[in-house]
Formats: C-alpha cells, sequence, structure tokens
C-alpha cells in the first residue's frame, strides 16, 4: 500500500484524524508506541463537545458504560458550591476510550502498527516524510500528523513547562456515602499548590486527578502518601470525599512537565500538529479531549481542502488563542489565595459564574468544511 498518510500517535486526535482520513478515501497508516491502551493520566471528563465529535466518529461512550455528569462542585478550604453543567457531560477511562478509539481507527482501514515507538519524524530531501521506528524500519509520505500527546519527538519538541507542574490520577472505591454523594457531580477541589478534579468514572469508581506545582509536592516529602494528606488538610471537603476511600491501583500514575497555554506557532510544509501536539489547555476545563478531537478535524478538514499545514497551523492558533489565554487567566485564578478563598462563596451568591467560565473556556467551533467522518 502506498503511504498518503502517516500518523504518529494513536490516542485520541491521531485515531480521529486516522478515522476521518480513511472514511474520506486516504490511504493512512498510524504509529502508537503501546501495543494495548493503558491507564493514562487524566481527569475523564468529556465535555459535550467531545461527545458530539465522539459520536460522529461512531463512538457511543454510553454503550461503553460512561457514567453521565449534570453539576460541577468547587470546594476550596471549608466552603463548597455546585451549578448545573450548561451542556451535556461525561466521564469515562481513557483505557475504554482508546480501546474504542483504537478499534474505531482499525475497523475504518486505516494499518495500524503498534508496539514501538517512532523514534524519528524527518522530511527527507525528496520532500517527504519519513518515520522510523525503533527497530529502524522506516515509512514514507507526503503528509505526516503529529498526534504524540504529551510525549516529545526530538526535532519537533514543545517549550519546557516553567512552573514544573507535576500531575497524578488514582482511582478510589468510595465509601457507599460518598459514592451517592458524588453521583452526576464533576468536583472541582482547590489548594495552595494547585487543584484536583475527583469524579465517578465506570464500575463505581472515582478518579481523582491532580495537578501541582513541584515546590508543594517537594513540601510534602515528594511522595504520594504525604501529598494527598496535605491536599485533604488544605481542603477538608476532600478528606471528606475520601473518608473511607480504597485506592485501586498499587500507586498513583504521574506525569510532569506540562507546557500549559502552550500553543504551536507554526509547523513545516505537510506536518499538521494536533491534540496536545498543537495546544495544551489548563486541566481544570475538562478540555482536553475536546481539543484533541477538535484539532484533529479541523486538519483533516484543511488537508482535504489542499490547504498548507503551515497555513493551518496559523489559523489554528490565531482561532483558539482567545480561549487559551482565558482558560490560563482562570487557572492563576485558581492558584491564587484569595481567590481561593471567595470562588466557593462567589459560586453561591452568583451560580451563573461557573456556567459563563465554562463557555467561555471553551473552544469555538471551526468555519473550517467538516470532513466525511465528523458530518454525520
Ligand atoms: C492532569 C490532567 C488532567 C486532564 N483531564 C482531562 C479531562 O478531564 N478531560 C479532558 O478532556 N482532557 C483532560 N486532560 C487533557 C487530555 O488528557 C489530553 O489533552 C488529550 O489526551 C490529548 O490527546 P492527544 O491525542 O494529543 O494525546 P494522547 O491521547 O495522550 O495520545 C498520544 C498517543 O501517542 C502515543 N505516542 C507517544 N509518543 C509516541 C511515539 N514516539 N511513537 C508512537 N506513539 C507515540 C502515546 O502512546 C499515546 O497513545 C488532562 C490532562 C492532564 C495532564
Amino acid at each position: 500500500m502506498k503511504n498518503e498518510v502517516l500518523i504518529v500517535g494513536g490516542g485520541v486526535a491521531g485515531c480521529a484524524a486516522a478515522i476521518a482520513l480513511a472514511r474520506n478515501g486516504r490511504a493512512v497508516t498510524l504509529f502508537e508506541r503501546e501495543t494495548t491502551p493503558r491507564h493514562k493520566v487524566c481527569g475523564e471528563f468529556l465535555s459535550g463537545e467531545a461527545l458530539e465529535d465522539l459520536h460522529a466518529l461512531g463512538i457511543d461512550v454510553s454503550t461503553l458504560g460512561a457514567v453521565p455528569l449534570e453539576y460541577v462542585r468547587l470546594a476550596a478550604a471549608r466552603r463548597a458550591a455546585e451549578a448545573p453543567l450548561p451542556f451535556k457531560a461525561a466521564s469515562l477511562t481513557r483505557k475504554s476510550l482508546d480501546t474504542a478509539l483504537i478499534a474505531g481507527t482499525i475497523t475504518a482501514g486505516v494499518r495500524v502498527v503498534r508496539g514501538q515507538s517512532v523514534k524519528s519524524l524527518d522530511r527527507k530531501t525528496t520532500g517527504l516524510w519519513q518515520a522510523t521506528l525503533e527497530d529502524g524500519t522506516s515509512f514514507e509520505a507526503p503528509t505526516a500528523f503529529l498526534a504524540t500527546g504529551k510525549h516529545d519527538l526530538r526535532g519537533h519538541g514543545r517549550p519546557k513547562d516553567p512552573h514544573q507542574w507535576v500531575a497524578f490520577k488514582m482511582y478510589y472505591q468510595l465509601s457507599p456515602a460518598q459514592t451517592a454523594e458524588l453521583k452526576g457531580a464533576s468536583e472541582l477541589t482547590l489548594y495552595s499548590g494547585g487543584y484536583g478534579g475527583i469524579q465517578p468514572v465506570e464500575e463505581g469508581l472515582a478518579n481523582f486527578c491532580c495537578v501541582v506545582k513541584q515546590p508543594y509536592f517537594a513540601r510534602a516529602g515528594l511522595r504520594w502518601e504525604g501529598l494527598i494528606a496535605r491536599m485533604q488538610q488544605d481542603c477538608p471537603h476532600l478528606a471528606m470525599r475520601l473518608a473511607g476511600a480504597e485506592p485501586q491501583l498499587d500507586k498513583p500514575i504521574a506525569i510532569t512537565h506540562i507546557p500549559y497555554g502552550f500553543l504551536r506557532r507554526t509547523t513545516d510544509e505537510g506536518l499538521y500538529c494536533i491534540g496536545d501536539q498543537a495546544a495544551v489547555i489548563p486541566s481544570f476545563t475538562g478540555d482536553g479531549i475536546s481539543i484533541a478531537l477538535h484539532t484533529a478535524r479541523r486538519a483533516v478538514a484543511s488537508f482535504i481542502a489542499s490547504e498548507s499545514a503551515p497555513a493551518f497551523q496559523a489559523k489554528l492558533r490565531s482561532a483558539m488563542l482567545p480561549q487559551m489565554r482565558l482558560a490560563e487567566a482562570a487557572a492563576n485564578g485558581l492558584n491564587n489565595p484569595l481567590a481561593r478563598a471567595i470562588l466557593p462563596f462567589c459560586l453561591r451568591v452568583w451560580p451563573g459564574a461557573m456556567r459563563v467560565t465554562a463557555r467561555l473556556t471553551r473552544v469555538t467551533q471551526p468555519a473550517a468544511p467538516v470532513p466525511q467522518a465528523f458530518a454525520n
């Protein structure tokens, strides 16, 4: 098979782009370094936009065991307040979502090469993109999509994270009383060094995912046990939620160096950067998956319309800039002690604040033509 497009990374953005391209008759090879999907650090919140895009790709999350979410609760110190979510939302483990996406990619007719990392992606003097795997095998095509998520490929790196964020995810079995309290809710808990989200996911589990600055983690002794104790001290609401909870993983999954606020400025001819390789929005928005799907959809539309990759990347950047900057400003607010103290109070007296923030920090839909896979 003669490749038209190589896609590096078989997560949300890579699979979404692969399915859309294959449904539009393109010969695609996708590379995914894992043999089977694994747990990933993610709050696993699926926004309304994400649900719509997944549906258009043939993925109905309700059949995969997704849990509907109806409201958001904000807790800082001893205060908590809640507001209804202004859109349909759900939660689903990344393992289930990534499994469905890879299955959909194979069904769409994409050649999927799994179990090896792409070591390099270079543009040859012929103008073709060449992806070279760990075992030295290489593949060539005129176009490549870079969708490696948080992993940077040599020569295509993103800037360093100046704040040294550290993120963790742990599944808990909550006590029956706390499971009932959390039903239908996505809870955001705030600390002096970051924030965390807790929400129900399938099979009666709760996902607790947090992001903290490195000095806060250091003051907790650079150990998970110290960190979770410190966060519960900072936010007694979290302590209440986790009382009697049983951790379901031997140790939390962790990642470091998350370049929040990154928006790729430019790219090379024939190379479309999507997902976290295009933009990294602060995690509290719960919008990263939606952005991964959105950037995949726009990149495929641009490729099909024969728009150049640098033009695509520049347009994407200017379309996303306002939402990204607003989300960053809101994230800074969450890290400000005064804002943290008054936020739940504000939400109680003005519940619309959460709805407004949720709307403003979401990505606006593009005017670009919609590729076939997303057009149902
Ligand atoms: C703490 C935290 C919480 C978050 N919570 C949420 C949330 O609740 N809701 C939400 O919508 N978003 C959330 N996000 C963001 C979301 O997880 C990401 O934005 C989204 O997964 C990006 O999709 P992607 O396709 O770019 O990357 P991924 O889905 O991570 O996919 C990248 C894939 O590329 C593969 N890969 C990497 N390198 C190579 C290589 N060299 N060769 C081959 N394959 C490779 C990886 O194995 C992976 O499967 C959160 C992020 C963080 C850090």
